[in-house]
């Protein structure tokens, strides 16, 4: 009798060894406040349940075989989860998690010590685990230096380091022809240091120490004289290194283009969505009309960018009418616009679904990729009357292959940069960027975002698109994403 309750005993030991042993809860904290989601204390490290995360960032989960591999997609980028595997594939490369992916009631639990530095490279702001308040700490205020450009021009090359307040810097060279820029306090965005192709420049490397940032740029051979200055609006550290095998025609002298913006990123097409007897979504509590809301913050944008003379606004509608979307893209494509920017407030059936949200137009390369773009798409084809009712707005037509490609990485960028400065500047949670087969966006030959200002069908949020004080601010995000751009793509 005794063995046998011992042998129960021993099973019972080793199926508790083999569940959570205690569930706990996490806060997760970002711009919109705090959020808690399922966890557990495994004994060493804490699990948090990654659908629940997935939700609140933005992201996306899809299982590839039941119970047995998972596909997390964070801004473009893939993680792969295989359950009871310690290892994850983040965008072909292998890290491990130290600890295995554990699947329970069909939701996807991973370690957040070892799952945090992953995320955080995937992602804009600043990812932390803090342990002692059991807390994903997502912090976007994080960054003062946001972003970087190069630019070839004829008699150089200009490299435009973006920061989001002023920042102090001293540059210096050192052997190996290596140019050198260090920013005490500097908090760098290392996501944005890629790989680069240009004719000055053989590598960058960023590195974050505990005070200060570091760029390190490589020259190449023939280009290590520079002159240096810092602009704002936006604010960014600009570095003309100069060609020194350069000979400007005698013929054309004076008229050598010096190292500095020559092509104009400065015709704006605002996109009021909506209009006339399409009313878009309507407000839960209020019955707010989607197409008044977008008109007002369109307007606000308009008015901000007509400011800044650098800018010319077209707007495809200025007043309450109904505008087919193939018309709005034809507005646009004739004015040989730079930049197309339809704005919109979301809807769900989801009475607590928040945020805004910021997409840019991508085609579906294969069948596979069709169909997630379809299931993508339908909650917000079905939310988004006018995109029903254009005439050719099905998927078939969405989803063709003659979607333009060109100015893909350009879209995608600018969305990044409108998600960026809509945390900055209002309060509501970001939903990350992501990508869908717009309408509206898809026969616009030129960069194009849809910026969903935040959810016309929750209570809160509709409170908030009434409010002036509320618009204003997301014209202002708008705008300054459009500087941000402009800054950045001038002159390509
Ligand atoms: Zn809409």
């Amino acid at each position: 009798m005794r063995k046998i309750i011992l042998a129960i005993t021993l099973v019972a030991a080793m199926l508790g060894s083999a569940t959570p042993a205690a569930a706990v809860e996490i806060k997760v904290k970002t711009s919109g406040g705090t959020e808690k989601i399922e966890g557990f204390d495994s004994g060493q490290w804490t699990y948090l349940n990654l659908c629940e995360l997935s939700d609140i960032i933005g992201a996306k989960i899809e299982w590839r075989k039941i119970g047995y591999s998972a596909v997390l997609t964070v801004d473009g980028h893939h993680f792969r989860f295989t359950v009871e595997s310690p290892y994850v594939n983040c965008d072909g490369e292998v890290n491990s998690l130290v600890l295995p992916a554990k699947l329970i009631k069909g939701a996807l639990f991973v370690p957040a010590e070892s799952f945090a530095p992953l995320l955080d490279k995937a992602r804009q702001e600043n990812i932390v685990w803090d342990p002692g308040a059991q807390m994903l700490r997502i912090d976007t205020e994080y960054f003062n230096i946001t972003d970087l450009a190069i630019n070839p021009k004829e008699n150089g090359t200009l490299i435009e380091v973006f920061t989001s307040d002023s920042v102090q810097y001293q540059i210096y060279q050192t052997e190996g022809n290596w140019l050198n820029i260090e920013f005490p306090g500097g908090k760098i965005n290392r996501t944005k240091i890629m790989a680069v192709n240009s004719p000055a420049v053989i590598k960058i490397d960023a590195f974050q120490f505990e005070n200060s940032a570091q760029l390190a740029i490589q020259l190449r051979k023939g280009f290590s004289k520079f002159r240096q200055s810092y602009k704002t609006d936006p604010r960014r550290l600009q570095i003309a290194i100069e060609d020194e095998s350069f000979v400007p025609d005698s013929t054309a002298a004076g008229l050598t283009t010096r190292i500095g913006p020559d092509d104009k990123v400065d015709i704006i097409v605002v996109d009021a969505g909506h209009g006339g007897k399409e009313y878009g979504a309507i407000g839960r509590k209020w019955g707010t009309r989607e197409k008044d809301i977008t008109l007002d913050i369109a307007r606000e944008l308009a008015k901000l960018l007509r400011k800044d003379n650098t800018f010319k606004v077209i707007m495809t509608r200025n007043k309450d009418e109904v505008v087919p979307l193939n018309t709005r893209a034809k507005i646009a494509n004739d004015a040989r616009a730079d930049m197309f920017v339809s704005i919109h407030c979301n809807a769900s059936t989801k009475k607590t679904a928040h945020g805004f949200q910021v997409f840019y137009l991508a085609p579906a390369k294969n069948d596979s990729a069709r169909a997630v773009a379809q299931a993508e798409n339908a909650p917000f084809l079905v939310d988004d009357p006018s995109l029903k009712t254009s005439g050719d707005g099905d998927l078939a037509v969405i989803l063709n292959d003659m979607i333009q490609t060109e100015f893909l990485a350009e879209s995608a960028d600018l969305a990044y940069m409108m998600d960026m400065e809509m945390r900055k500047n209002i309060t509501l949670k970001s939903r990350g960027v992501d990508h869908a087969g717009f309408v509206v966006l898809n026969r616009v030959y030129m960069p194009s975002n849809l910026v969903e200002t935040a959810f016309i069908s929750n209570v809160d949020e509709e409170k908030l698109l009434r409010s002036k004080d509320f618009r204003k601010k997301s014209a202002q995000a708008i705008y300054n994403a459009i500087k941000r751009f402009q800054a950045k793509y001038e002159g390509k």
